[in-house]
């Protein structure tokens, strides 16, 4: 009989739409023809047309997708889930840049910004004509958020901003920053709070930060604000505290939770058609009892990560997920992903280690994945405080 894929092992074709289906084979049909062909190269040159491709991106419709109005599709959080899926199932890199896009920059101006702020970036951000980034972690705050040393303070009626971010995703190349600081010295406005900084803004510089071992077909860079003057209504009005940013991290962590599924999904493949044509000690790998055992453990494991987006999809179009519930699918999906793609890796023996194949990169990607947009170890903490009720963070 024809071989079977983990996707057909599950049936998972039955728990999702028509239209669910199709918008996922729109975005890995684009990932095919423009992405696939290109990526060891810019991989290896560490560098991509981020430009070009956000504009192509935008044309796809999923740089905030599943955002309402201002140019933005309006679709279901698992059809957004599964556009990352097929992106990530190209390059983690090219997840990041719709990911930090759609559920960070632009997700941060939708929920929490002016209707000015929203008429003048979002249909841009949507068209890819302007990318976003978002600036929260610093050199010494990345887990701890909360003790970030960027300041905001007010001087008359305009805000001015000093402080460095590090490891943000497109900085280097994005028209505007949407930057989290502290303003505490200023009476009555709340803490933390989030601004709408135009990168032209003079004091601001984004420098790139380059011998990246893991996503290097992603743009990442500091953010240094040097007396950045802003306006009053740069700042987001409805946002106080770290709830501003830990509501948009939740988003971006949801298209984590698909995506993950779609880097370990591609090794699997690779390395399935890859043990059927080696051939050792006279007959095809795929034939040996323990490259089975291997293949179907880590079929079974992709399988439960999908069914878990999904669940977790479903969850958050009823409107009832929670941050804990994230954790869940965060935690898990990119722990088996990274796991699948080593084991993957094993199987391609010495070729795995080569851009040929896309074993190792995913596997290289997965190690950025693990660390950002909350660590495991930050995520095992949300879990176990919501089953203990005791928080163990600090
Ligand atoms: P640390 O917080 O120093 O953690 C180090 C270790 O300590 C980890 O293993 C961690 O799990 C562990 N740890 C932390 N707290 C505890 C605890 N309470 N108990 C036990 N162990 C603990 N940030 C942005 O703001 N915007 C971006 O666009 C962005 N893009 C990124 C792109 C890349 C490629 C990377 C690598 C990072 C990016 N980040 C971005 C930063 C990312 O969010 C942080 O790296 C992450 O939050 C972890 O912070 P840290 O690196 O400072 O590690």
């Amino acid at each position: 009989s024809a071989p079977q894929t983990t996707a057909s092992l599950f049936g998972i074709d039955t728990l999702l739409s028509e239209e669910e289906r199709d918008m996922q084979a729109t975005v890995a049909r684009y990932c095919t023809d423009r992405l696939r062909p290109n990526l060891a190269d810019w991989y290896e040159a560490g560098d991509l047309p981020a430009r070009e491709l956000a504009t192509e991106l935008g044309d796809l419709g999923v740089l905030g997708m599943h955002l309402e109005g201002y140019g933005c599709a309006g679709t279901s959080a698992t059809a957004y889930g599964l556009a990352c899926l097929e992106l990530e199932a190209a390059d983690s890199g090219l997840r990041s840049l719709v990911s930090v896009q759609g559920s960070l920059a632009m997700f941060a101006i939708h929920r929490w910004g002016s209707e000015e702020h929203k008429q003048e970036w979002l249909p841009r951000m949507a068209a890819g004509e302007a990318i976003g980034c978002f600036g929260l972690t610093e050199p010494d705050f990345g887990s701890d958020p909360g003790g970030m040393r960027t300041r905001a303070r007010r001087d008359g009626d305009d805000w001015v901003l000093d402080g460095t971010k590090m490891w943000i995703t497109n900085s280097p190349i994005a028209d505007v920053a949407v930057v989290w600081a502290n303003t505490d010295e200023d009476e009555g406005s709340r803490g933390i709070r989030g601004f709408v900084v135009p990168t032209d803004t003079p004091g601001f510089s984004a420098p790139e930060i380059t011998k990246k071992l893991s996503l290097r077909a992603s743009v990442t860079g500091e953010i240094v604000l040097q007396g950045v003057r802003l306006p009053a209504s740069a700042m987001l009005p409805e946002a106080a505290g770290l709830s501003g940013p830990l509501s948009c991290l939740n988003e971006a962590r949801f298209g984590i939770i698909f995506g993950a599924v779609g880097a370990a999904r591609d090794c699997l493949e690779v390395a399935l058609s890859y043990v059927g044509d080696r051939e050792i000690f006279g007959k095809p790998l795929a034939a040996y009892q323990l490259t089975q055992a291997k293949l179907a453990d880590m079929s079974l494991e992709l399988g439960k990560a999908m069914l878990l987006a999904i669940q977790l999809g479903r969850i958050k179009d009823a409107g009832t997920i929670r941050p804990e519930q994230i954790s869940l699918g965060k935690l898990n999906n990119v722990r088996e992903a990274i796991a699948i793609a080593r084991e993957c890796r094993t199987l391609l023996g010495a070729n795995g280690i080569t851009l040929e194949y896309p074993v190792l990169r995913h596997a290289n990607n997965l190690e950025s994945v693990l660390t950002y947009e909350g660590t495991s170890e930050v995520h095992q903490l949300t879990i176990g405080k919501a089953l203990t009720g005791v928080a163990a963070f600090r």
